[in-house]
């Protein structure tokens, strides 16, 4: 065993916690898992998705938690992981009253960690739910700019997509030929970039309704289903997690894959596969870690150039990334997690 690899084996989970309840006001299963905490507290957003049992919602939380300590690690921020997840059943869309209780529940269980905890906007969250939130715990991060705050983490997260895509494509963007999938919050301002940056677009989004956008960023319009075999130089994927599986990683026509989505890859075997074709794979955890960068420096009192400063950073890191994972002959998938888990040991 190496050096290192003697040294992983003691290291996190340092502070593994997971809490899970029925709500008492509204009947939802929630819970919270913190991977590890740093000086005592650890970021994660809160989920609100719909998961076919509420058991899957629950083992999804450790998931996410533990992705969590390593993207915050990678980003070099001073917060440990963490992560919520408030389980709906199939069909709830919860608005209302019923969504403030969801929310008055929530709040209580992140109390229950007395400020070892601190939740934030994520998929199925808005920057609303965060404000209702923060009148009944304080360990809210991610509060509207006007109050002090970082505002919506998903410029942020784009800004760190274009640095990333940069980063990987090594030369200027004018002409560069990127294909986006997803057009939401990150996607259409990653798009707004590149197309401001003189890059040539495709898009596609599963709701027509963004073809408006393509069409105010001249950008050519694909079915979702086409998108992966367009040929290009970039592939962004901008929707959910598990895009790339090996059907998929046959069809792609591009030399990089660099975008925002949580957990592209639909197993870890995807990154090898990726690595054999040639293909360039930006890991997610460290191109999407804009909005976290964002949120976290919140807890210290906002300041957007240090943000910005630290959002360019992640050109070095995906550059450390690929350097690594060229000189010991693996794919960025490993180069990346033994780059987190080095940091982590550091932080230890
Ligand atoms: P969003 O819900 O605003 O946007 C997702 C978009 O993808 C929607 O427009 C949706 O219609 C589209 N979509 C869904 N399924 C699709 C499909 N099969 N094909 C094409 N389009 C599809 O979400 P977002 O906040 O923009 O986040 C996008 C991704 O980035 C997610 O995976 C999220 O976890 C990840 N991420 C977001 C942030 C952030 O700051 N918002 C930070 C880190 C990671």
């Amino acid at each position: 065993m190496s050096v290192l690899s003697s040294k992983l084996a003691v290291v996190p989970p340092i502070d593994q916690n997971m809490r899970v309840r029925r709500g008492a006001r509204s009947g939802v299963m929630m819970a919270i898992a913190v991977d590890r905490t740093l000086a005592g507290r650890a970021l994660g957003g809160c989920r609100m998705w719909h998961y076919q049992t509420a058991g899957d919602g629950i083992r999804d939380v450790e998931r996410l938690a533990r992705a969590m300590s390593f993207k915050a690690a990678a980003a070099r921020l001073p917060v440990g992981g963490a992560k919520a997840v408030i389980a709906l059943e199939h069909g709830d869309q919860p608005s209302g009253r019923w969504r403030e209780q969801i929310l008055r529940d929530f709040a209580e269980l992140v109390e229950c960690f007395d400020g070892r905890y601190i939740t934030a906007q994520d998929v199925g969250t808005s920057l609303e739910d965060m404000v209702f939130l923060s009148r009944f715990t304080d360990h809210v991060a991610g509060h509207p700019i006007g109050e002090g705050g970082s505002g919506d983490p998903s410029p942020y997260t784009a800004h760190g997509v274009e640095v990333g895509i940069r980063a990987s494509v090594r030369a200027p963007l004018v002409g560069r030929h990127v294909v986006v999938v997803g057009l939401g919050h990150v996607g259409g301002e990653l798009a707004r970039r590149l197309h401001e940056a003189g890059a040539r677009l495709t898009v596609t989004d599963a709701d027509p309704a963004k073809r408006a956008l393509a069409a105010r960023l001249q950008a050519t319009w694909v079915a979702p289903e086409e998108a992966l075999a367009v040929q290009a130089d970039v592939l962004a994927p901008c929707a959910l997690g598990g895009i790339l599986d090996h059907a998929a990683v046959r069809a792609l026509q591009v030399p990089v894959v660099a975008g925002a989505a949580n957990t592209q890859l639909a197993d870890e075997s995807i990154a090898e596969a990726l690595r054999g074709r040639g293909i360039l794979w930006a890991p997610d955890f460290i191109i999407n870690a804009g909005g976290l960068i964002a949120v976290a420096d919140e807890l210290g009192g906002f300041d957007r150039e240090r943000v910005e400063r630290s959002i360019e950073g992640i050109a070095d890191t995906l550059a450390q990334v690929y350097a690594d994972a060229a000189r010991n002959g693996t794919n960025t998938l490993i180069a990346a997690k033994q780059l987190a888990r080095e940091r982590l040991i550091e932080e230890a």
